[in-house]
């Protein structure tokens, strides 16, 4: 079996060497271009013969500090290549275009982040590119989905908001044999909960923006695979320009560091609000999936080493009752986004699904009372009262 990846990684994972200038902290490069000595340098390099790997001359197609920070990610998620961008949605949408042409169909999990959602509708279908919905987890739909031009399975695990998960080798060996490549959106488990490679998928990828940079203070997004994919994304990627810059790429870097510590407390803290929320009176549904009322509680212990820092709940009372909770939150924020060291408690009906009406949540999935709480790293105790006394009222 693959060796799990570990703190170690995330601290350490594809060092080349030393820094520049010795320093301990990898150094921000900031620079838009590089120079040559001469022009026999730069036809060594343009023929590919220059032994730094990290040589590059023009900050659209790589920067030492971005690579350094795409090595580290390649170790956690145990890929040949990893690549960073500006954000996890420009991560999925280059990714996805990279594989995909017109005529072609992708497959996507029902329950799933609304832009890529969004982006697979509407976006992909402006340029002739199909898609069929599947219900969460579901494999024999999945099966029934596939069509001859199907180029491409797209899932989360665990997804956003229901944290419903799948059998990742299951799904791989279905799309292969279908000849379909697989894109995981693996953001809610990070590489530290779940590795999608070693269960043969394609392509994993992760808003960085979460639990990767992990402090709620900088958008980033990385996908991970083969060499031969990541090539095809990389040179969509310096034709399209969404690449992270030198100080984001620093940001994230820095915050991966402590990505193991901060993932086993969220994974912690989560259960334990779980716990405490399953079978309150004023909650009539909790989702976790290390929980065992979750629909998908024997596939997520087979696939995941940890449940994840968020915890979706259901208010009793609906959209109004649940704003009402919200509101009653004194330590967590009221904000979008999950993963950092704060505690952000978001509902729903009212951020993410604003313009919709009963009807429209009804068809997207979503309970008007649904209330997503990301757990940070404060003491756990000090989270599971701030959830508990906003529900007391
Ligand atoms: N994927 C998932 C599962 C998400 O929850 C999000 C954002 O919330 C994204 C992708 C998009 O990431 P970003 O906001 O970094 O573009």
């Amino acid at each position: 079996m693959q060796r799990l990846p570990t703190s170690t990684d995330a601290v350490h994972g594809g060092e080349t060497g030393r820094n520049a200038h010795h320093a301990v902290a990898p150094p921000i490069v900031q620079s838009a271009t590089f120079a040559f000595e001469n022009t026999a340098e730069l036809k060594r390099f343009m023929a590919g013969e220059m032994s730094d790997a990290d040589r590059t001359e023009y900050a659209r197609a790589a920067n030492p500090t971005v690579r350094a920070v795409e090595r580290r990610v390649a170790a956690l998620d145990r890929a040949e290549e990893a690549l960073l961008f500006s954000s996890g949605m420009a991560a999925i949408t280059t990714s996805v275009l990279a594989l995909v042409r017109s005529g072609d169909h992708v497959v996507l999990f029902r329950d799933a982040y609304r832009k890529t959602r969004m982006f697979v509708a509407k976006t992909l279908a402006r340029f002739g590119i199909e898609h069929t919905l599947v219900d969460p987890g579901d494999l024999d739909a999945l099966t029934a989905a596939l069509r001859p031009r199907t180029r491409l399975v797209i899932t989360e695990c665990p997804t956003n908001p229901y944290l419903r998960c799948i059998d990742l080798t299951k799904l791989a060996t279905i799309c292969r044999a279908a000849k379909a490549k697989t894109l995981v959106d693996a953001t809610f488990a990070t590489p530290m909960n779940a590795s999608p490679l070693a269960c043969g998928i394609d392509l994993v990828a992760h808003s960085a923006t979460k639990y990767l940079a992990g402090h709620n203070d900088v958008l980033g997004g990385t996908v991970a695979g083969s060499t031969s994919l990541i090539s095809l994304v990389r040179e969509l990627r310096a034709e399209m320009g969404p690449v992270a810059d030198p100080h984001q790429a620093a940001l994230i870097g820095r915050g991966m560091k402590t990505l193991g510590l901060r993932v086993a407390r969220q994974n912690d803290t989560a259960l334990t609000v779980a716990r405490a929320l399953e079978g309150h009176a004023e909650v009539t549904r909790v989702y976790y999936p290390l929980l065992e009322s979750h629909p998908d509680h024997a596939v997520a212990k087979a696939m995941l080493r940890g449940g994840g820092g968020v915890v979706s709940f259901v208010v009793r009372g609906g959209r109004e009752a649940a704003a009402r909770v919200v509101d009653r939150f004194k330590m967590a924020a009221i904000a979008a986004s999950l993963g950092g060291t704060e505690t952000l408690v978001e509902p729903h009906a009212l951020l993410s699904y604003a313009d919709l009406d009963e009807e429209g949540l009804s068809a997207a999935g979503i309970a008007p009372g649904l209330v997503r709480l990301s757990v940070g790293v404060e003491e756990t105790a000090d989270v599971v009262n701030d959830v508990l006394q906003a529900l007391a009222g």
